[in-house]
């Protein structure tokens, strides 16, 4: 990827500019999506390779309607007592801006013995004798669904591609208050697809994000093990993995920035998922309104 590095020097969040366009020069001020700052400096670039400068590989698209958007940001408005006269969707449309934060993305290599306990739903019908005054003896037929579990080994060497984890330390804060992100619906990554848009650089190392990648993998493995089987379920799922050939690159979830005005005029930043529509800020009532 030829991306340039940018950094805000009010808040520091970091970010890829994978356009020239969005690369901030003297003519050109480029808000930061986070806290609004023009104050956005190019990184050099011993520094943009020195970060987890991998290239993106899938993208989850934008994905809300205005109409849904429209609603989200009355839902968020509607929460606040006498909510600033800025707080309209209107208003914010003008200034969204749109971004994308990494997810990692890793493809690896896996050898391994594994056992586990499927399950299969099986049905026992048993009868019940019933009595009433007037009907006398009845027999009902009861039918239950039970699960046999049997004991299954087995193993498994396997590619397996695209299994993310979080590149943010605070990604599980974020997806907290936006929701989490509906990864099926990725598309490959073509530079021209994502035009004038700021991505967030991981500041989590792909050895940090590892762990979450195995038991991602695990669970993957343990699904696949049950098709195999033609189980209804698997349990105790256990194996002893290698892994070969950790190939890393990164995953992009839509996220929409903007601010409205409070009463003195200060900006109040939100952030509103690409994809529900989702808004997440501190809510600021007018104390003019009250
Ligand atoms: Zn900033």
């Amino acid at each position: 990827m030829e991306a340039i590095g940018v950094v805000c020097e009010v808040c520091d969040w970091r970010y890829f500019a994978l356009d020239d366009e969005t690369v901030p020069d003297v003519d050109r001020s480029i808000a930061c999506p986070h806290c609004g700052s023009p104050r956005m400096v190019p990184l050099d670039q011993d520094t943009v390779d020195h970060v987890y400068s991998a290239p993106p590989e899938m993208v989850v698209p934008f994905g809300v309607s205005e109409a849904k958007l429209a609603q989200q940001i009355a839902t968020f408005a509607s929460g606040i007592p006498y909510a600033p006269p800025d707080l309209t969707t209107t208003a914010l449309r003008h200034r969204l801006q749109r971004l994308y934060l990494p997810m990692w993305l890793v493809d690896v290599d896996v050898s391994t013995q594994w056992g586990a306990e499927v399950g299969f739903d099986y049905e026992v019908v048993s009868h019940q004798e019933r009595y009433a005054d007037g009907v006398g003896w009845r027999t009902a037929e009861v039918r239950e669904t039970r699960v046999r579990w049997e004991p299954r080994i087995g193993t498994l060497e396997r590619h397996y591609d695209n299994t993310a984890a979080p590149a943010l330390e605070t990604q599980a804060a974020l997806q907290r208050v936006l929701g989490s992100f509906d990864l099926a619906r990725a598309e490959p990554y073509r530079p021209e697809s994502l035009g004038r848009v700021l991505v967030r650089m991981p500041d989590r190392s792909p050895e940090a994000a590892w762990p979450d990648a195995v038991a991602a993998l695990q669970d993957r493995a343990a699904q696949e093990c049950q098709v195999a089987a033609e189980a209804d379920y698997i349990r105790s799922y256990r194996w002893s993995p290698a892994y070969a050939n950790p190939a890393w690159t990164l995953l992009l979830l839509p996220v929409l920035a903007a601010a409205y005005l409070d009463d003195d005029g200060a900006p109040r930043r939100v952030l509103i998922h690409g994809q529900t529509g989702q808004v997440y800020g501190v809510r600021r009532g007018s104390m003019k309104r009250a």
